[in-house]
């Protein structure tokens, strides 16, 4: 926790000793902000604090309940006002990264090496979802660079898609779960919003799954792959807009251990470019 001490006011700051001691907060954190992304390239866990006068103090508790997730304990001054913009909603891709590498949400933080929040296009066609990162996805921050992600990139190149040109790639949670267990529910509902944000930004044409554990997550649904793919289902982005298409298919790692999913996976990669052909 910050200690208690008067700031130093160097001569320059008429202006700053007129501020209020929310302005103060807000330019101290903005600044702190600035400081990390320029330093170190991501946020880094501080604790919250605020000012009073001239003299920095811990945050009020319901602020920090805010950066744990809570928004709606905000001060008010940080909430939406009815005909204001929403000023906690991500602007950009590159928000949403920041808040993902900045996330403490989950257990899964205390283990990871690099977040991976995602990589592509910002206007895709196809936004393929996958389970969460694996060793190498850890180790370089980018999803599906491994041996699954090389057989991902091959399947999106037979149906002329690339994270290059027309997709873009997350998955399911951001972090890597210890030794590629699949993700507790808690650590997919904590990630949710981020990717439920993603979608929202992105508005893919359609999204494919690629695994049982990307597409019950999304779908909520308890079916296995083998029920899901081959049509057609959707995804209703929180808040409405509109029904975005959702294909599935097996993941990548699966056909990896199992070439017989090859065929399959094959229909479904026709499938998927059928759709898009169609809505052209
Ligand atoms: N498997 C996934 O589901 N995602 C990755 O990013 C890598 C492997």
């Amino acid at each position: 926790m910050p200690p208690k001490v008067p700031l130093p006011i160097p001569r320059c700051s008429a202006k700053i000793a007129s501020m209020t001691a929310e302005e103060k907060t807000v330019l101290a954190r903005f600044l702190d902000l600035a400081g990390d992304y320029i330093k170190d390239g991501y946020a880094k866990d501080r604790d919250e604090y605020a000012f009073e006068g001239d003299a920095v103090v811990p945050a009020a508790p319901a602020e920090t309940a805010a950066k744990q997730g809570d928004l709606s304990s905000l001060p008010l001054a940080y909430q939406m006002d009815e005909d204001e913009e929403d000023r906690t909603a991500p602007n950009s891709l590159a928000d949403i990264a920041a808040a993902v590498t900045a996330c403490a949400t989950c257990a899964l933080a205390a283990t990871r090496t690099h977040s991976v929040p995602g990589e592509g296009v910002e206007n895709p066609l196809v936004m393929v979802i996958g389970e969460g990162p694996g060793a190498d996805e850890d180790a370089s921050g980018r999803p599906f660079v491994g041996k699954a992600g090389q057989l991902l990139d091959k399947m999106l190149a037979s149906i002329a898609l690339s994270r290059d040109k027309n997709c873009y790639i997350a998955n399911m949670v951001k972090c890597r779960p210890p030794e590629n267990r699949d993700p507790e529910p808690e650590e997919l509902a904590a990630c949710f919003p981020f990717l439920e944000q993603q979608i929202a930004l992105l508005r893919p044409r359609i999204i494919l799954c690629a695994g049982r554990v990307a597409a019950q997550s999304l779908l909520k649904t308890s079916q296995g792959v083998n029920a899901l793919r081959g049509t057609r289902a959707s995804f209703t982005p929180a808040g409405g807009g509109e029904t975005i298409p959702v294909i599935c298919t097996f993941h990548p790692s699966a056909i990896l251990r199992d070439e017989s999913l090859k065929r399959p996976a094959w229909e479904d990669l026709k499938l998927l470019k059928s759709y898009l052909e169609f809505e052209e």
